[in-house]
């Protein structure tokens, strides 16, 4: 017996590389989970495995670096269901963002004794390779920050702006207990600046990873929306998601982004992600800070639910999030800034929010009552391709938009490309095939979906994770073999 030089070859496949002007019909050879060769005709008879790929687009496998696995459901079980709906959409980097505190697992104290629970629980329940951010909810969590770096590979973490006067779902005056924090920490605007010097501090103790270490803020403001719930609530003009974004008003993303880009430049923490900007003024406001401080080196991230949806959306209380669907100008302006290359990449912002969560009992329409958050991953692609075809951006930049950027930014160099040395991620895609999103057939355990209805145009057929089909014909197959990504990766 001979062994070939290659395991699998996925043949003719239209292969969508980031930072091309085109699309290349090429062969894909892998080996060992890597990609050994992209190139026109390479022999069939070289590789143990053949697959026709019949035309599919080929894209590099998505990293979908915002979502939330554990928040609302046991972690145990968000991380084979929701990874399973992650597989579905065509992403096989999952990157979470998790914290003490109420929600997740519910308990308070220092990540060196809550992560490994958290990594523990997470071992081999994952279908696709998978990360965590953290957020330092107090100053002994600050402290851990060079510990996370160099013991578990965490290298990105997260500010919650709005935490210290709100509530994850509304106004709220248990601050302490919601963040299981000490009664003399506080968080507020003094402890993100301690953050920000933690983070300064752990990039100088390790320049080899600089790149690779960040901080991604939660960009409103707690005063603004105390005071905008109060008035909306009052007049009592408004109802559903208008009044939620009323709520919760452009301005206050604004503001929160002017105050987080002066911090980052007062402490000179260098890598700062704005994350899901929703509107006209947040996206303004990120571009004029961006040029007021050009030694701060930012991105704006956008989900998808803000580009595909608007405050007039059927499905209403379903699309309750933070920062708040907002109206169809925004949505459009939003586009119109990621068209011009101005946003960085397009996440999900996946937190699955089942219907007896979501939902108050006894008003279920009533958005102020609701949770906040729902999931996407599985519509990731498609509905970029949807949304974004119709308004001329192009396949390579939707690689770059979903895979390649928040790789290099989140310390994944194997991962965002299809080229020789990259790890075996790849997604086939059929561009023409049309679906209308259903709930029901969604890998998800959410059960129901604000995008419920949509007709989208392209679809992920085959999902491979360093080169094992993890997505056969849409069905996800075979047990979880995602890794967990110690970054750099
Ligand atoms: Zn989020």
């Amino acid at each position: 017996m001979t062994t070939k030089p290659y395991d699998l070859l996925i043949r003719n496949a239209r292969v969508v590389r980031p930072l091309q002007s085109a699309v290349i019909d090429a062969d894909i050879a892998i080996k060992g989970g890597k990609i050994a060769r992209v190139a026109p005709g390479i022999a069939p008879d070289s590789a143990a495995e053949v697959v026709d790929a019949g035309g599919k687009l080929a894209f590099p496998g998505l990293v979908d670096p915002h979502m939330h696995t554990g928040i609302y459901s046991p972690l145990d079980e968000d991380a084979v269901s929701e990874s399973r709906a992650a597989a579905q959409g065509g992403v096989t980097s999952s990157l979470n963002y998790f914290r003490s505190g109420q929600y997740y697992l519910n308990k308070g104290g220092p990540y060196a004794q809550f992560f490994p629970e958290v990594l523990d629980i997470s071992r081999g329940r994952f279908h696709v390779d998978y990360a965590y951010h953290l957020a330092p909810m107090d100053s002994k969590q600050i402290a851990e920050i060079p510990m996370l770096i160099e013991k578990y590979g965490v290298t990105s973490f997260k500010i919650y702006m709005f935490y210290g006067g709100y509530g994850l779902h509304g106004a709220s005056s248990h601050q302490h207990e919601f963040l299981m924090i000490d009664k003399d920490e506080k968080y507020d605007i003094a402890h993100f600046e301690f953050v920000m010097r933690g983070i300064k501090d752990a990039i100088g103790r390790f320049p080899e990873k600089k790149d690779a270490i960040s901080l991604s803020l939660h960009c409103e403001t707690a005063e603004i929306m105390a005071a905008y719930t109060k008035l909306v609530q009052q007049e009592g003009k408004l109802t559903g998601l208008r009044a939620y974004s009323a709520a919760r008003p452009p301005h206050s993303e604004g503001l929160a982004i002017v105050i987080a880009s002066y911090l980052a430049h007062e402490t000179e923490c260098p890598n700062i992600n704005l994350l899901h900007m929703t509107s006209r003024k947040a996206v303004d406001a990120a571009l004029k800070m961006a040029e007021a401080f050009p030694h701060v080196n930012f991105r704006r991230e956008v989900t998808i639910g803000h580009l595909v949806l608007d405050y007039d959306v059927e499905t209403q209380v379903k699309a309750k999030v933070n920062p708040p669907i907002r109206s169809r100008e925004d949505v459009e302006y939003l586009w119109e800034t990621l068209l011009a290359g101005k946003l960085d990449w397009v996440c999900s912002d996946h937190a699955c929010c089942r219907h007896e969560m979501k939902f108050d009992g006894e008003k279920p329409d009533e958005i102020f009552k609701a949770k906040s958050g729902f999931g996407g991953t599985e519509y990731l692609l498609a509905a970029l391709h949807t949304e974004g075809t119709r308004r001329g951006l192009s396949l390579n930049r939707m690689a770059e938009l979903t895979s390649w950027n928040a790789a290099r930014r989140f310390g994944l160099p194997s991962k965002g490309d299809l080229a020789e040395g990259y790890d075996a991620d790849v997604v086939l895609f059929d561009p023409k095939a049309k679906f209308t999103i259903r709930a029901a057939e969604s890998e998800s355990t959410q059960g129901y979906t604000p995008f419920e209805g949509i007709e989208l145009t392209g679809k992920v057929v085959d999902t491979y994770l360093r080169g094992h089909r993890i997505l056969a014909d849409g069905k996800v197959v075979g047990s979880p073999t995602g890794q967990y990504m110690h970054r750099p990766y």
